[in-house]
């Protein structure tokens, strides 16, 4: 679980949601995309607020804000995580389940997106309080949610365990077991094997494939990996293990360089026994947060928070290749920064999509009732990731466009036949 208490820096579009238009926008003009299909996809098919009620362990009750959108359903029922963080808003919901039906159509899985959330931070509630606050958003999500229609899993602030509660009160409300109606569960509710790893791992398939187009070999390089959740602990380790040495490591308390490489397991031991925070780590010297992120490396890792690379710091940044974890990590105003600096960038939606990929063979094991080993996940999602790393490859040098655009060029022929098939009213 990555709780980040930090507040997200703003990016100078006022709106995320803006910020996916602009994206959107860019890749339809290239693309040619329909008018008609652009106007769909601009406006999110649904969007619930609920107001939740909950008995805080002081016998005083409080208020949350909860959150679902769903923003396609044109390629499959709506697939995407729920957050729990305090700068969830309707906005910011907004733009990550459009994230998540361009991420599904990219990794050619068979969903549209949604994403939720609940404005809250996880670091100040008790487990009980976050208990009773994820149960009464089940409740109030018991419509919305389905095995065949809107299918959520975790995200920042919250993991297997939120996503177990969810799911036995949804289903003790509908009274139906249907474990497949949310996924990310631990593996002994119904999980899958490789899930908790999975988006790290995308991330590393998606880097060494990168890093092969562009001539390098893993044991030449090295990275620094940025939030240190389960997408950078993850991240960092499979890289590492592939020979990649790491730099510099960081989340919300702590930053660090060691240009030596520093030993990720012993990292993790660490946070591990530090309420998952690497603050006193001592294989390496400690810097600023702010400097972690334009530090010397050949391959950035940004897997914490949205907007950390923005125009103030794009100029500075001295990697070859970034590779984002993280859902929306880079500014629409950075964008030319970097490609202007010839930095190949490997956008979210193709990037990080390793968990929503597994997240789909959980699903697809749930509903046969039969289970695979872990090797058999793990060789089915580095296929996937590998064709549709070729694919958005393919899109940038036949549209002579940056790896951001291409992902949304790919994502957007897929919906594009989605919305023209399915017709409208
Ligand atoms: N929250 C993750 C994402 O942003 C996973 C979504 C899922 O597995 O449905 O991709």
């Amino acid at each position: 679980m990555s709780t980040q208490t930090v507040k997200a820096p703003q990016a100078h579009h006022e709106s995320m949601f803006e910020a996916v238009l602009a994206r959107l926008d860019a890749a339809a003009k290239i693309m040619n995309l329909s008018d008609e299909v652009a106007l769909v996809l601009k406006n999110p098919s649904k969007q619930v607020k609920v107001s939740l009620p909950v008995m805080m362990d002081s016998g005083k009750i409080q208020v949350f804000e909860g959150y679902r959108t769903v923003h396609s359903t044109h390629l499959g029922p709506s697939k995407g995580g729920i957050r729990y963080a305090m700068d969830v808003n309707s906005d910011e919901v907004m733009a990550l389940a459009a994230w998540m039906s361009f991420k599904c159509a990219v990794a050619n899985l068979p969903y549209g997106g949604a994403k939720g959330g609940i404005k809250l931070d996880p670091r100040s509630h008790s487990v009980g309080e976050l208990e009773r606050i994820s149960r009464a958003y089940a409740v109030a999500m018991k419509d919305v949610f389905g095995v065949n229609k809107d299918i959520p899993a975790p995200d920042m602030g919250t993991s297997g365990r939120e996503m177990a509660w969810i799911l036995d009160e949804f289903n003790k409300n509908t009274g139906e077991d249907s474990p497949g109606v949310i996924t990310g569960k631990p593996v002994a509710v119904g999980g899958s094997l490789g899930r908790d790893a999975a988006t790290g791992r995308g991330v590393m398939v998606n880097a060494l494939a990168a890093l092969k187009k562009m001539g390098l070999v893993p044991t030449a390089v090295t990275a620094v990996v940025q939030g240190f959740g389960n997408v950078g602990s993850h991240a960092a380790r499979l890289l590492s293990e592939k020979g990649v040495k790491i730099v510099g490591i960081g989340d919300h308390s702590a930053s660090f360089y060691n240009e030596k490489g520093i030993d990720v397991a012993a990292a993790i031991e660490y946070a591990s026994k530090n309420d998952r925070n690497l603050r006193g780590f001592t294989g390496a010297t400690e810097i600023k947060n702010s400097e972690l992120l334009i530090s010397k490396c050949d391959i950035l890792v940004p897997a914490a928070l949205q907007n950390v690379i923005n125009e103030e710091n794009a100029p500075h940044i001295q990697a070859k290749l970034i590779v984002e974890g993280a859902n929306g990590p880079t500014t629409p105003e950075a964008d030319p920064i970097l490609n202007s600096k010839k930095i190949i960038c490997i956008p979210d939606i193709l990037a990080n999509a390793g968990g929503v990929t597994v997240s789909y063979f959980e699903w697809v094991q749930n509903k046969a009732g039969y289970y695979w080993t872990e090797q058999e996940v793990n060789e089915r999602h580095d296929l996937k990731m590998d064709i549709a790393f070729e694919a958005v490859w393919h899109n940038a040098s036949f549209y002579k466009t940056s790896m951001r655009i291409a992902a949304y060029i790919t994502a957007l022929q897929k919906l594009e036949q989605g919305v023209k098939l399915k017709g409208a009213y």
